[in-house]
């Protein structure tokens, strides 16, 4: 799966730089990028704004290498091929993927709503809010040195950019084991250390890390301690001796914590991480409807089915709501060319 630019658009679908869309979805997960496909399928436009750098919510940053049994129709597929699925159904409509967006801010604009983040305000005739636990942002590196180093990055950078450079990529999660191969690929000079022996990743990419490691192409080394970050890299401790290890990025891999902070402010009726959701997924706010592991009535219930289908009910009212001439219900796919 491609990880979109910030400012780029889904791939295979027009731009525009009007920072208006018909609807506006906050979040990248299950939940935000159906509803952005049923919008998209409604004819309306679609922007999605994601806080990390890649789409697919909790599947993407929390269990992309684990199998998941129960999405119909996808039975025993990886988290991250789930993902994949759902932005192929994306390719050539109307969508804006926007990701390293978080939102923030939420005013009354006209009918419709202003929605704020660090970069733009853009506006939108109704919001779909699909931020499930929150925004999943990376930890922060918790090591003695690390603001003495001049690059160091805690999520997946845009890695053709590290080609040539020498990498430290520090974590087990599945992303280091993925970064460590696409950055060796990409010509970086990789090395790649965990406190354990084992890397989290799905079976392929830990047979490639290992071919990888056995031909010499990147250097592993675990179990190991990080002591420290230093101006030129890092000092790892490993079978009871010191190891100065050159790095002119360090990548730190620690995984990902929801934080709803930016959403919490919005006068949503919050009933703890919550949102009230009436029919149709309203919230007390008009033309802002929420979904998914965010929606109050899936409570303990959070599951990728039912955010699928809170995600197509949401989406169908918000469109009407937008366009009051469409009606909710959207006929069926199968009788549409
Ligand atoms: C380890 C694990 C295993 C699981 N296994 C299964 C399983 O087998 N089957 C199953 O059905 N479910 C499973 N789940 C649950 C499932 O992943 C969730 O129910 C599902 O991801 C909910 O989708 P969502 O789109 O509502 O929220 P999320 O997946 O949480 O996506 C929300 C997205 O919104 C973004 N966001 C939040 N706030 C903002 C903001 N202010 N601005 C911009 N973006 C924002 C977040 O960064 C995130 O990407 C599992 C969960 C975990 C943690």
């Amino acid at each position: 799966m491609e990880v979109p630019h910030p400012d780029a658009p889904h791939p295979g679908t027009p731009h525009s730089d009007a920072l208006h869309s018909d609807i506006l979805v906050i979040g990248a997960g299950p939940a935000g990028l159906h509803a952005a496909f049923y919008v998209a399928w409604r004819g309306l436009s679609v922007r999605v704004l994601e806080a990390r750098g890649e789409v697919g919510g909790q599947l993407s940053a929390l269990y992309p290498d684990k199998r998941v049994y129960d999405v119909p129709g996808l039975p025993g597929t990886r988290a991250a091929a789930v993902v994949w699925q759902l932005l192929r159904q994306l390719d050539g409509l109307n969508v804006d993927v926007r990701v390293s967006s978080v939102a923030r801010t939420l005013e009354r604009a006209g009918g419709g709503w202003r929605i704020g983040t660090d970069r733009d305000t853009m506006t939108a005739g109704a919001v779909i809010l699909a931020a499930g636990l929150g925004a999943l942002l990376p930890r922060a590196p918790r090591v003695p040195g690390a603001e003495d180093h001049p690059d160091v990055r805690t999520d997946l950078p845009d890695l053709a950019g590290l080609g040539g450079r020498r990498v430290l990529i520090v974590g087990g999660v599945p992303q280091a084991a993925r970064a460590a191969l696409e950055l060796t690929e990409a010509g970086a000079i990789v090395t790649l250390t965990h406190s354990r022996a084992g890397f989290r990743g799905d079976p392929i990419s830990l047979d490639r890390l290992e071919q990888a490691r056995a031909s010499g192409q990147l250097e592993i080394l675990a179990p190991a301690r990080l002591l420290r970050l230093t101006p030129q890299g890092a000092e790892l401790e490993m079978g009871g001796e010191t190891r100065i290890i050159g790095a002119d990025t360090v990548l730190m891999l620690g995984g990902y914590l929801p934080d709803l902070s930016p959403l919490q402010a919005w006068p949503l009726d919050w009933r703890g991480e919550y949102v009230p959701d009436g029919p149709g997924g309203r919230t007390p706010l008009d033309g802002v409807y929420v979904v998914g592991d965010l929606a109050q009535s899936g409570g303990d219930l959070k599951l990728i089915s039912v955010a699928l289908a809170q995600a197509a009910v949401a989406a169908n009212h918000a469109a009407h709501h937008v366009r009051p001439g469409l009606k909710v219900r959207p006929g069926h796919s199968s009788e549409k060319r």
